[in-house]
């Protein structure tokens, strides 16, 4: 008998293959099939079929990879959902969601299935063990039961102790997993308790909330005791932040508060077949919390009862290449798939989903507190730097008080977004300026590694000896990065201990190990760091920060530049004084009399967001209206733009429906390629997605040669 199955493969074509095999295969099952003289692997898509060709043409299934268990239904649906909604290929969709083992046209050997152990009756007639950690493990195989991995987990040694309990008769293996979830010893607060109930009340429906706390109010306690009573109840949790290397702080507290539950941790950094294995884990239900990323959104999870997105505003949970989809919005609607509640946790919360609380899509929960009684928000004092002589782009006051929290023993952070030397070098007589020959950028001055280096391109170039244009040797680093503030610092302050985390001192996952010990073992007076420090790390006794320069984004032609700003400048704030020591926050900036630093100084987020929402709605702005861009690039900038005006030639624009441009992007070129863009918005979602899959269909039919193109749905650059 012949069976059809229609196959989705990873090409960028939006389209299924049909092929034949002798019997009927699972929905889900990974495959391989002949493919253009090639092989490739696919996924069995739809199975039983009445194909639409004929079907001497259709080819055998050559593969069955039938030792794996089939991706799940609601993976299927889910990939299906994202294609559609983010404009993008099925087949291509599917793949940019699978690890990376499972890309390939070759079989995954499973891992063995994991023995458990618990206490036989022997075992619990036994005296208990004195010492805390071999008390803890015992516990632990009182009332559940253990693989060696979460045996480990509370107790480094505890394979010894296995063993030997095993040999003595204590020990009974198992093959059913049994979570132990330790009670918290934290008391919740009133706020944070009532954020639990409300949640776990609908624990059994599709209930969005949005978790509104400042930081160090003790959201991540929220998020703990949430999950503990999903896992005990027999539930998975899914746990999404921002970046994982960054979140070692998180994944200690997950494994104090879980000790014996198993976790995943899922994310790019991981080696390929133990990121497939973690993915199976998480999708046999073995693994009870799953952590990850931006791409754990996809991962398939028998029993998802849970879904919180930490950090919910932050920017990189949407991708900006290839299917270009945003976790945070996926994770709701896998919520809504599982019947589950979703908290979007945040300090400052995107717009979006607090318009979405005001119109009561989201329940808006709050905590306004710090939850530790000694620690308070730290004091924000604005510096003007227009009146006054700054030394390498520090002010005296700064200076100072950098100097007394050095005699203080305090901790410092000195924040600037911007690494490397100088952000341009200048010829001081001609004014010549050095630009990355394929991008609209100039090239960043990085003094130690004596290089230009473009921060788009990674185009870089040896530093000139004189200028290319008159030949001066003059030449002159104009701006301040952080290469330039350690440099200035360490001249400054000689005896204390300086240090630059940025990624060009951080290159790997356990020189931040060492660093974060040497900053808690108070070896260190300053820190110099960039935005991936800002991001969720807490050094209890950092008690002033400094931020050097705050204004670039409040000239910034991009509507959420101010948005962005105002969340970085609450998290940095936010690092200060999170235990007793009152903190200090000192902002320099040329615009003290922008709104926006009132609230930053009052810590008001709320009147920021309703000052911004009303700001959007009068430039019918996102989250206002709903946008689409579509992007073109192509080597001639004449090439990119007709090729979209043409389009618009034959586009029939929908009633309610506006198009803006076509026009060059704010930063043209990048990488050798002219990049030209236009936006379709509406206040009305399917009206906007019906007019973009009319508009993409156009695109389609006319692209040629060297155009390359790609439609982003609710883009966040401009
Ligand atoms: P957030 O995630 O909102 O920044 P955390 O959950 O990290 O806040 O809490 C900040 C600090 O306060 C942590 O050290 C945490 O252990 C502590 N904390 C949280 N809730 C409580 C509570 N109810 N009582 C005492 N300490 C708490
Ligand atoms: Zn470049």
């Amino acid at each position: 008998m012949t069976i059809y199955h229609n196959i989705a493969v990873n090409r960028p074509i939006e389209q299924l293959f049909s092929y034949a095999h002798a019997s009927a295969l699972a929905v889900g099952t990974r495959v391989v099939v002949p493919f253009h003289n090639t092989q490739e692997v696919g996924i069995v898509w739809q199975s039983d079929i009445t194909p639409d060709i004929d079907i001497q043409k259709i080819l055998p299934i050559q593969t069955v990879f039938d030792k794996e268990p089939p991706l799940p239904p609601e993976w299927i649906q889910l990939i299906e959902f994202a294609a559609k909604y983010y404009h993008y290929p099925v087949g291509a969709s599917a793949f940019v969601a699978l690890p990376t083992a499972l890309r390939q046209a070759e079989p995954f050997r499973l891992p063995e299935p994991d023995a458990y152990f618990t206490l036989s009756d022997l075992g619990r007639q036994q005296a208990l063990p004195r010492y805390p950690k071999q008390l803890a493990l015992w516990n632990a195989l009182f009332s559940g039961s253990l693989n060696k991995a979460a045996a480990r987990q509370i107790h480094t040694e505890a394979h010894k102790y296995l063993q030997k309990w095993q040999e003595l008769g204590y020990l009974k293996t198992t093959d059913k997993p049994q979570h132990v979830v330790f009670q918290q010893k934290i008391n919740l607060n009133r706020e944070q308790d009532t954020a639990v109930k409300t949640v776990l009340q609908q624990q059994n429906t599709f209930a969005p909330f949005l978790l509104w706390g400042i930081t160090g109010s003790g959201k991540t306690e929220v998020y703990f005791e949430m999950m503990a009573e999903v896992i005990a109840n027999g539930g998975q949790a899914l746990f999404l932040v921002p970046e994982i290397n960054l979140t070692a702080q998180l994944l200690e507290r997950l494994k104090r508060r879980f000790p014996a539950v198993e976790t995943t941790i899922l994310h790019s950094g991981s080696a390929k077949m133990a990121r497939c294995q973690d993915y199976f884990r998480a999708m046999s239900g073995q693994a009870k919390i799953v952590v990850g990323t931006r791409l754990a959104v996809f991962t398939p999870i028998q029993n998802l009862r849970l879904i919180v997105v930490d950090e919910e505003h932050d920017h990189s949970y949407k991708q900006d290449n290839e299917l270009r989809y945003n976790a945070r919005d996926l994770a709701v609607w896998r919520a809504k798939q599982a019947n589950c509640p979703v908290i979007l946790g945040s300090a400052t919360p995107s717009l979006e989903s607090y318009q979405a609380a005001l119109n009561g899509r989201y329940t808006l929960l709050k905590l306004t507190q710090r939850a530790k009684a000694q620690a308070r928000l730290p004091e924000i004092t604005l510096i003007d730097v227009k009146r006054q002589k700054l030394d390498n782009g520090l002010s005296s006051n700064a200076l100072k008080l950098l100097e007394e929290n050095i005699k203080n023993d305090g901790l410092s952070l000195v924040y600037l977004n911007r690494r490397g030397f100088a952000p341009a070098l200048f010829c001081g007589d001609c004014g010549y300026s050095f630009s990355c020959p394929n991008c609209s950028a100039k090239m960043v001055y990085h003094k130690y590694q004596r290089h230009l280096r473009c921060h788009h391109c990674d185009h870089k170039i040896a530093v000139p000896k004189s200028c290319p244009d008159c030949g001066n040797q003059d030449l002159t680093a104009i701006g301040i990065g952080t290469q330039r503030l350690e440099e200035t610092l360490k001249k400054r302050f000689q005896s204390a201990h300086i240090l630059r985390i940025d990624s060009d001192t951080l290159s790997r996952k356990d020189d931040w190990q060492k660093i974060r010990k040497a900053i808690e073992n108070k070896e260190i007076n300053i820190i110099i760091g960039t935005q991936m420090l800002a991001k969720g790390h807490d050094f209890e006794h950092l008690n002033l920060v400094i931020v050097v320069n705050a204004d670039g984004s409040l000239y910034s032609a991009d509507m959420r530049a101010t948005e962005h700003l105002f969340a970085e400048l609450m998290q940095v704030a936010g690092r200060a004084g999170r235990a007793e020591r009152a903190g200090e926050v000192l902002i320099q900036t040329q615009l003290p009399h922008n709104p926006l630093f009132t609230h930053i100084q009052n810590h008001d987020w709320q009147s920021f967001a309703d000052d911004e929402l009303a700001r959007r709605q009068t430039f019918a702005a996102p989250p206002t209206v709903y946008t689409a861009a579509f992007r073109a690039d192509a080597v001639k900038l004449q090439d990119a733009l007709l090729f979209l005006q043409n389009a618009v030639k034959q586009f029939v624009l929908p009633e309610s429906v506006v198009l803006y441009g076509p026009a060059p992007q704010l930063m043209t070129r990048l990488s050798g390629r002219e990049r030209v863009q236009l936006f379709l918005e509406s206040k009305n979602r399917p009206v906007l997605h019906a007019a973009v899959t009319q508009f993409a269909q156009i695109l389609e039919e006319i692209q040629t040669g060297d155009i390359r193109y790609a439609i982003d749905i609710d883009p966040y650059e401009c």
